[in-house]
């Protein structure tokens, strides 16, 4: 219910965001094509004012009758020196709304598909990448593996040492995983400290290799109080692995993955297992 309320506002806010982005590159380029289009009439105005004065300039012309004719040259040409330096003020002004607008786009889309603690992707990320994915490269899905990962006993590190610690050793536990993994891999924060990670076109044995990586690198990880320096007990975290089963949805192969990791929290934590059909 309230991931449904904050999804719609997210949402809502996402699109407000867009309508203003859009609105702010409709009069950049208002403003653009004025500029250009004054320079424009500038120019051709310039081009028959020069034509106009070649025909006058004759080889009977006198001393007097030149200068007149120098002096119009000389104010053209300032009338299109001014309007073409406008032109380009307006361009360079623009260069730098762009470059605003473009990094109100940037945040605008890692705010609506990365979590902002770890910079993965949250659920939203997660699902286009994956969209992405059976675009580019149809079948990476199906030849796949899903790896579902939570930190154990996680409860016990925020009673002990304070929120403020749990939120380290998830950051810590995001860049294990971003270390450990592939750029085409898929990784997923998928609630306060579960983690998802999708590897297409590998099997359920590369799979758990990755997986055993991730449970050893986690298992060295070193959090220290900030200021004291103290050292804080490990942490450990448990796998589950599943390889894809082709056509399947999405959500029954994360269930799959989910039944192999609660077996490794059965079985004593700090372990990968396997998804097994009997499961
Ligand atoms: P298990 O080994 O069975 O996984 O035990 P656990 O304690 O890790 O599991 P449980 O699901 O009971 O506890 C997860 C806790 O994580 C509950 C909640 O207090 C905490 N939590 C959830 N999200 C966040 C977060 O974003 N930051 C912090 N610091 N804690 C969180
Ligand atoms: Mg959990
Ligand atoms: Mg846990």
């Amino acid at each position: 219910e309230s991931a449904a309320l904050y999804e719609e506002l997210t949402s809502a806010r996402d699109s407000e965001r867009a309508d203003r982005l859009q609105e702010g590159l409709l009069s950049l380029l208002a403003q653009l094509n004025e500029a250009a289009s004054n320079a424009g009439d500038g120019s051709e105005r310039f081009a028959s004012q020069l034509a106009a004065a070649s025909r006058r300039l004759t080889p009977a012309m006198d001393a007097e009758a030149i200068t007149v004719l120098v002096g119009e040259l000389g104010r053209y040409t300032e009338s299109m020196r001014q309007s073409t330096a406008e032109l380009v003020a307006r361009v360079r002004d623009s260069q730098a709304e762009v470059a605003l607008l473009k990094s109100q786009l940037n945040d605008a889309h890692s705010t609506a598909l990365l979590d902002p603690l770890t910079r993965i992707n949250n659920r939203r990320g997660f699902d286009l990448a994956i969209a992405n994915l059976q675009r580019s490269d149809p079948g990476a899905l199906d030849a796949g593996t899903l790896l579902m990962a939570d930190v154990d006993h996680f409860k016990r590190i925020n009673d002990s040492y304070g929120h403020l610690i749990g939120d380290r050793v998830i950051e810590a536990v995001a860049q294990v995983l971003v270390r450990t993994t592939k750029a085409t891999d898929i990784l997923l924060r998928f609630g306060g400290e579960e983690f998802a990670l999708l590897l297409p076109r590998t099997a359920t044995a590369g799979g758990v290799a990755v997986a055993e990586q991730i449970r050893a690198a986690v298992g060295r990880v070193r959090i220290v109080r900030t200021g004291s320096g103290e050292p804080l007990g490990g942490i450990t975290i448990s796998l589950g692995v599943a390889g894809a089963i082709a056509g399947e949805t999405m959500s029954a192969w994360i269930e799959r993955a989910d039944r192999a990791l609660y077996r490794s929290k059965q079985t004593g934590r700090n372990r990968v297992t396997t998804w097994v059909p009997s499961d």
